[in-house]
Formats: structure tokens, C-alpha cells, sequence
């Protein structure tokens, strides 16, 4: 019996694994057998042979960042004759393509821009939603959100929380928590914050009403035990929320992903494909409270996007009709719709639109003996 055995039999009886075990499962390359396991415990949450995924658009606002993260290819400090801020009105003219083909989510993201006043983004979340009242806004980083902080002239974190929400901030992506330990977050990102901060936003987001998404990404020269620590400070997060009875179901989803090292200033290897799938299967298998785990196949490459459907992903993500932080990096990976329901059913899954709340909107049937002979494997 290898040292894993016991760890995933407890796992598999529904027993909480403690940071020791995580550590472990970190250190042994028993990928398949970590993937089995989390795939069992994907189906238990979502027994139907249905992979998701939302119609939505990445609007980089801004590229202007006084962050100066080392591994970032987007930015361009202040005052850079390459940094931009995009008017209202193309804002508005890029959701408006989104909903016209059938998109609900926009993921508006950029760096954290010290000339831009909090009013500039209550007054565009206002905009937007008085054109597109439809639209759910899964928009603003952590660090962008301190940012407002900063330039408030004193309000709260949680005051500047709750008026973005009641602005139009529908909900939180996770961006910009790499890894959530500081030894590692001071040596690439210095000036982004420490990991409480990260998760003093989302815990704001969460006592607000908001529901938020949790994400990881690996391959900074992180050790095994800051891995482990990050995936149970997204698990202790989600336990306070559901404790506390905020207003809000909490994180929604869990997304780790690789550090993609080309034309970044920070030297490292890339995270293989195995590390990739064992960090999924992982974070299945440890993080207890939360549904849904996405597979990152836009970073990964497509044939990892369809294995990762069976090492406990149940979602594709995002459509992602704009992605300027991943391409700047080198991952130009075309995203479209067509694309997403063929790989998904290459996969042996009947794909499914769902919305940032993960209900489901709409059903692509058609696969349904690819569906069923998936069952009978499983
Ligand atoms: S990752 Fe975000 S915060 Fe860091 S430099 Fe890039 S845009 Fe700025």
C-alpha cells in the first residue's frame, strides 16, 4: 500500500483531510489514482454526465498597474505611452457583442490604476447596468478592489464593497491569488498585498451578498506545504462564510491553473501537464465545501482540458472572447463556443450554458450515447 492509499480512502468516506495529508498527496506523483478519487467525489456532487460553462467576455479596462507583479506581461506602469483606459462607450460596445450572442457574464478586469478615482467605477458598474440590467458583472480583482480602497479617501473595505455591489458588482473572480502564503507572494508580487489580504476582499465580498470564485496558480517555486496552505485557506474562507450565515453562498468555484512563463520577466519552468492534473485532483479531493472545480483548458491546451474532466473538473469556465492578461503571455489558445461543446464531448460529456450562479441555462444535447457509455466507465 503506498502512503497516499490510506489519505484518499479517508477522502473517499467523506472524512476532512488535515494539512499533513494534503502535503503528502502534493509530494507523490500517484496522479492517476489522486484522479480516480476526485472524479468519484466530482460525480457524487454532479451525477448527471453534464460538463458546464458560461458565455462570457474578459474586458480588460485598463493596463495601466503601479503592481509591477514580475511574472506580469499585461501592465504598463504609469505614465507608459502603452498604457490605455478604455473609453465608456467601447466598454459598452464589447457587452453589447457579448449579449448578442447569447453571453450573460463579463469578466472585467485590468491593473490596479492609481489615476482612476473609486466614482470612475461606480459610475461605470452604474452604466453598465442601466444599459444591460441582464448582465452579471464577475468583475474586479483583490488587488484592483484595494486599489478603490486606496483612492476613497478613507472608506472601508467593506463600505467600498458594498457600494460596488450596489452599483452593479454582481460578483468577485478570484484573480490574483497565485499562491496564498507570503513567502512566495513576496517574491513575485511584492507590492499585490499578503495573502489576508486577498481574502479579506472575498470575506468583504461574501458578508456583502456577492459570490465569489477561488483560484491557485502553481509553478513560482512554491513548496508542497504552501500549495497545501492555500487550498485549506480557501476551505477555512468557505467554512466562515457558511457558518456565519452571510448573505451569500461564498466561493463558487475553485480554478488552479500553471504559471505560463513566456514572455514574462520571471525565469522558471513550466508546470507540466501532470503537475497541472494532480494540483486539480488535489484541490477536489482537500477543498470539501466547494461545488464547482473548472478546468483551465484555455491556459492547458485542449487534450489537458478534456482529461481534466475526469480528475474532478465538472466545468469548462468561460467562453472568454477576449483575453489580453493569458495572450500577452503567449497562451493563444482560440476560444469559441463551437470549440468548447466539441471538446466537451469529446470528452464524453453533454455540454451545458450555465450562468455565473451555476445554474444551467441551456442543455446541448446530442451526445447522449457518448453520455452513457461515460456512466458505464464510471
Ligand atoms: S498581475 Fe495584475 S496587479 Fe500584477 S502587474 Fe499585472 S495587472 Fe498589475
Amino acid at each position: 500500500m503506498s502512503t497516499v492509499d490510506p489519505i484518499l480512502d479517508r477522502a473517499l468516506k467523506g472524512e476532512r483531510l488535515q494539512l499533513e495529508d494534503v502535503i503528502a498527496l502534493f509530494e507523490s506523483d500517484e496522479i492517476e489514482k489522486m484522479g480516480h478519487v476526485a472524479n468519484q467525489l466530482m460525480l457524487r456532487r454532479h451525477p448527471e454526465p453534464i460538463t458546464t460553462f458560461v458565455v462570457g467576455r474578459n474586458v480588460n479596462y485598463t493596463n495601466i498597474c503601479d503592481t509591477y507583479c514580475r511574472f506580469c506581461a499585461f501592465y504598463r506602469a504609469p505614465g507608459s505611452k502603452e498604457g490605455y483606459v478604455l473609453p465608456d462607450e467601447v466598454i459598452l460596445q464589447k457587452i453589447q457583442e457579448t449579449v448578442d450572442v447569447g453571453g450573460t457574464e463579463i469578466l472585467m478586469q485590468g491593473g490596479t490604476n492609481p489615476d482612476l478615482p473609486f466614482s470612475y467605477y461606480l459610475n461605470l458598474l452604474r452604466k453598465i447596468k442601466a444599459r444591460f440590467p441582464q448582465i452579471t458583472m464577475h468583475s474586479f480583482s483583490p488587488a484592483e478592489i484595494h486599489k478603490m480602497k486606496e483612492v476613497s479617501n478613507g472608506l472601508s473595505l467593506d463600505e467600498v464593497v458594498r457600494q460596488l455591489h450596489e452599483a452593479g458588482l454582481d460578483s468577485l473572480p478570484g484573480g490574483g491569488a497565485e499562491i496564498l502564503d507570503d513567502r512566495t507572494r513576496k517574491k513575485i508580487s511584492r507590492l499585490k498585498g499578503s495573502w489576508r489580504d486577498w481574502m479579506d476582499v472575498m470575506t468583504a465580498a461574501h458578508k456583502a451578498g456577492m459570490t465569489t470564485t477561488g483560484t491557485m496558480v502553481i509553478g513560482f517555486g512554491e513548496s508542497m506545504e504552501e500549495r497545501a496552505l492555500h487550498l485549506l485557506r480557501i476551505r477555512d474562507a468557505q467554512d466562515e462564510c457558511l457558518r456565519n450565515g452571510y448573505p451569500s453562498r461564498g466561493f463558487l468555484a475553485f480554478i488552479p491553473w500553471t504559471f505560463q512563463p513566456d514572455n514574462t520577466n520571471l525565469k522558471r519552468e513550466k508546470a507540466t501537464p501532470e503537475e497541472y492534473l494532480k494540483t486539480l485532483a488535489i484541490s477536489r479531493i482537500a477543498i470539501d465545501n466547494i461545488d464547482n472545480f473548472q478546468s483551465s483548458w484555455v491556459t492547458m491546451g485542449p487534450e489537458i482540458g478534456k482529461l481534466s474532466l475526469s480528475y474532478g473538473a465538472n466545468d469548462f469556465g468561460s467562453t472568454m472572447m477576449e483575453e489580453n492578461v493569458v495572450s500577452a503571455a503567449g497562451t493563444t489558445h482560440k476560444v469559441n463556443i463551437e470549440l468548447i461543446l466539441r471538446l466537451i464531448r469529446e470528452a464524453g460529456k453533454i455540454p451545458a450554458q450555465r450562468n455565473t450562479q451555476y445554474q444551467i441555462l441551456k442543455v446541448y444535447h446530442g451526445n447522449e450515447q457518448a453520455a452513457k457509455d461515460f456512466v458505464m466507465q464510471n
